[in-house]
């Protein structure tokens, strides 16, 4: 089983729309949603019997009123502020504002306050047209996203093995944070989708890097390439010089938008990128069946 996380280390410069056409090529693939912060693969795969899960990642405090004796000693301990009185005159906690940290809980004279888990979003497995899809979704301003990738990675790849299939295909988050890494180690490939723009270069090198500093093989697609011939040439340099192929160049055009509107994939679309995508994933899957992986850096990060 190989499995091919597809990044640009910024949004906007069509990973999603390059992921979705590869499930769509692939076709014996578990599909991965791993922007769980802003997931939308969804959107065109059209996801049906979908099976939820909650997903509970570390701990919240709540305070008992009736237990409460208004001393206010956790308001004055909790070092994100997030205890204060009520105009009854015992304490609350703020869950928007709780780290979860317990510190509350073990100063608390009266042992008023709860220390439950804490539901931070969900997990789901879905069938669509082109194969089993996992997602996710983390509420806003929860943290763990990493550990959420890292739920999803272990799914998709029991996934996989349970069906037989031989890929498995994620949208990686945009940017290099915590998602981005927690969807990196002993992946097979990483596919850097770029385009021809000063920030898209730039992001382009900090993902690279980022790959280069796991050892994860990664190859380049340059996206709208026609739009900016100095920007891509910049791109081409910095491959080059890092031993990084580019495996294709696809030209800016309207049926990306078209397709998106029609909420299909490029290959179910048509036209001149869907013949482009065909290639460019037996590009991908001949790279991902012998990997080279890059040697370590002698530069930190
Ligand atoms: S420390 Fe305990 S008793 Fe004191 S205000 Fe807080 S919850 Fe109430
Ligand atoms: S658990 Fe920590 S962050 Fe949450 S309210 Fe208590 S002291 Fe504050």
């Amino acid at each position: 089983m190989r499995e091919i996380v597809i990044l640009s280390g910024k949004g906007g410069a069509g990973k999603t729309s390059v992921t979705a056409a590869f499930a769509a090529l692939a076709q014996n693939a578990v599909l991965c949603d791993l922007d769980v912060d802003a997931p939308d693969l969804h959107i065109l795969l059209e996801p049906a019997g979908t099976i939820r899960e909650a997903f509970v990642a570390g701990h919240l405090a709540s305070v008992r009123p009736e237990a409460c004796d208004g001393c206010g000693e956790c308001a004055r301990r909790c070092r994100y502020g997030a205890v204060a009185q009520t105009p009854e005159g015992h304490y609350a906690v703020n869950t928007g504002h709780c780290e979860g940290c317990k510190v509350c809980v073990a100063l608390c004279p009266r042992q008023a306050i709860d220390f439950t888990p804490r539901t931070c979003g969900f997990s789901a497995v879905s069938d669509t047209r082109f194969g089993p899809l996992v997602h996710a979704r983390l509420d806003p301003g929860a943290e763990n996203s990493g550990r959420l990738v890292a739920l999803l990675r272990s799914k998709a790849k029991a996934l996989a093995k349970a069906r037989g299939l031989d890929f498995i295909i994620s949208d990686g988050a945009p940017g290099i944070a915590c998602p981005v890494v927690s969807s990196l180690s002993g992946a097979t490939l990483a596919v850097l989708v770029t385009e021809p723009t000063p920030s898209g270069t730039h992001d382009l090198t900090r993902v690279a890097k980022l790959c280069d500093h796991f050892r994860l093989p990664s190859a380049v697609i340059i996206n709208k390439a026609d739009l900016n011939a100095h920007e891509a040439a910049r791109i081409e340099d910095f491959c080059a010089d890092t031993g990084r192929p580019i495996i294709g160049r696809l030209p800016y055009s309207p049926d990306v938008v078209r397709a998106m509107t029609a909420r299909r994939t490029l290959p179910e679309y048509g036209g001149p990128l869907a013949e482009a995508l065909a290639e460019l994933w037996q590009s991908v899957a001949a790279l991902a069946a012998a990997p080279v992986r890059p040697q370590p850096q002698r530069q930190p990060l």
